[in-house]
């Protein structure tokens, strides 16, 4: 007998889930379901465009959906095409690796302007993902405002500044660079409540942004401390010393040395967005760092902006049929499990926090509770279940080499050194299908 596992969630918590459980000694099969028809979560639609080495990871997940034992079922959402209840009357187990799509909100007076978008908001129209395809910022300002000095921050400011040619071997969504291409965007200003010791990007990312095309990086030379102060570990330390190093660097670099700035503004938090209808500016209060915390100081000043993108978290929507934990904006689960024959891997798990790989330690962790539950199987009858409920309900099933179509299509769509063109609709996924199917008749 198999153990007969649906995973929701064709993210990296979803394949390293399946991938561990797939190296058990037991006899698995696992179906992967995807709400939308391609496979990969934030690797396709999160990591930057112009880091399209990071997203080879894709390549062993590929491989995952090729064995055998695991069949990928693309289109098909959770809590709209089938339900919890009726994944757990077909399946042994179910494992929700949904991920953290939603931007956390704000909370800041005058959020609700136009102009204030949040980062996954953000991030997603940038990367061509169907939800937010149709988002259209306006980008017609000299001047936008990310808060937040993390990864995901510095990505929204590069993305913003890069110039037509720094991005012609990206896949950037093609109504993205056309409107940021266009754009009179000079200056952006990342700005945190903390100081630079306390910055979360790796020095990688960070170096980036001091050998853009047309952008120099600015910043105050008298916020920056000698040394990092705090307990940590030695890696973190190192990382923030090499951080310290790299902004010391940048505060010596001219402002008038290329034609656009990015301005990294530690020690402020944003108070306010000002502006009639539309932001117009943002005001923010000095802050300074009191035993690793920041302190209040009653200064404020104003940074005029037409664009303002919170980089500052994410939050997982709720499944139909599922706990939820309003609050932390995840299922709650001890370690894994949510309740009996249901489980949880990745940033819905968890949180929003780290890097793929660390959803390979999470999703190993959740497989192992799986296979101490239930590692014989229970005797469910899986696929075939699953496959006449959404044929009963008319779902338009996108198997794998359904995907590789819509893949091929989008590299063959591909100008120049870009790697492919997105198709940015679901729509216009399903079209690849469909004219192959008429070439065929
Ligand atoms: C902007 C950004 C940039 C990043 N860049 C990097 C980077 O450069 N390097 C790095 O190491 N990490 C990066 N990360 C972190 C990394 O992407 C995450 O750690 C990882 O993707 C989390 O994996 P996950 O599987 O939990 O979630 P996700 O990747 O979000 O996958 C969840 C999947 O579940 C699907 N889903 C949701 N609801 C349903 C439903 N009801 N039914 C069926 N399917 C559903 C979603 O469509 C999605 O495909 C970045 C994150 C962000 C936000």
């Amino acid at each position: 007998m198999s153990l007969k596992v649906a995973i929701v969630g064709a993210g990296p918590a979803g394949f390293y889930t399946a991938d561990a459980l797939l190296k058990s000694e037991s006899e698995c099969e696992i179906d992967i379901i995807e709400r939308l028809p391609c496979p990969y979560g934030l690797i396709r639609f999160g990591v930057a465009p112009d880091h399209e080495k990071t997203r080879n990871v894709s390549r062993a997940f590929a491989r995952t959906l090729e064995n055998p034992a695991v069949r990928y079922f693309g289109n098909v959402e959770v809590g709209r095409d089938i339900s919890i209840e009726e994944l757990q009357d077909a399946y042994d187990a179910v494992v929700l690796t949904v991920g953290a799509g939603r931007d956390r909100p704000l909370g800041l007076k005058g959020d609700d302007k136009a102009g204030v978008y949040g980062s996954a908001s953000f991030v997603n129209w940038y990367n061509g993902h169907p939800d937010a395809v149709d988002l259209a910022p306006d980008l017609s300002t000299p001047a936008a405002l990310v808060i937040g000095v993390g990864n995901v921050a510095i990505d929204v400011a590069r993305v913003l500044l890069k110039t037509p040619e720094e991005m012609a071997a990206t896949d950037l969504a093609g109504h993205a660079a056309q409107a940021i291409h266009a754009a009179p965007i000079k200056d952006v200003y990342m700005v945190a409540r903390r100081g630079p010791s306390e910055a979360k990007f790796t020095n990688v990312e960070l170096r980036e942004m001091g050998e853009l095309a047309e952008a120099v990086p600015q910043v105050d030379a008298s916020v920056i401390p000698d040394e990092v102060e705090g307990d940590m570990s030695d890696r973190d330390r190192r990382v923030r010393e090499k951080n310290l190093g790299t902004l010391r660097e940048f505060a010596v670099r001219e402002a008038g040395e290329k034609p656009k700035r990015v301005h990294f503004v530690f020690c402020a938090q944003p108070t306010e967005i000002l502006g009639d209808g539309r932001v117009a500016a943002v005001r923010l209060e000095r802050t300074r760092m009191e035993q690793g915390r920041p302190v209040a100081t009653g200064e404020f000043f104003e940074v005029p902006c037409g664009l303002v993108v919170a980089a500052t978290g994410y939050r997982s929507d709720p499944v139909p049929g599922a706990p939820f934990d309003d609050e932390r904006g995840i299922i709650p689960n001890d370690d894994g499990r949510v309740a009996e024959r249901l489980y949880t891997a990745g940033w819905v798990k968890r949180g929003p926090s780290g890097v793929i790989g660390t959803n390979k330690i999470d999703g190993q962790a959740t497989a192992k509770i799986v296979l101490e539950d239930l590692g014989a199987g229970a005797g469910r009858p899986g696929r075939a279940q699953l496959l006449s409920v959404l044929d009963g309900r008319n779902v338009r099933i996108v198997n794998y080499a359904d995907w590789q179509r819509i893949q091929a299509a989008e590299e063959a769509a591909a100008s120049g050194d870009a790697p492919r063109a997105k198709f940015c609709n679901v729509s216009e996924m399903l079209a690849v299908l469909d004219s192959d199917s008429a070439a065929a008749e």
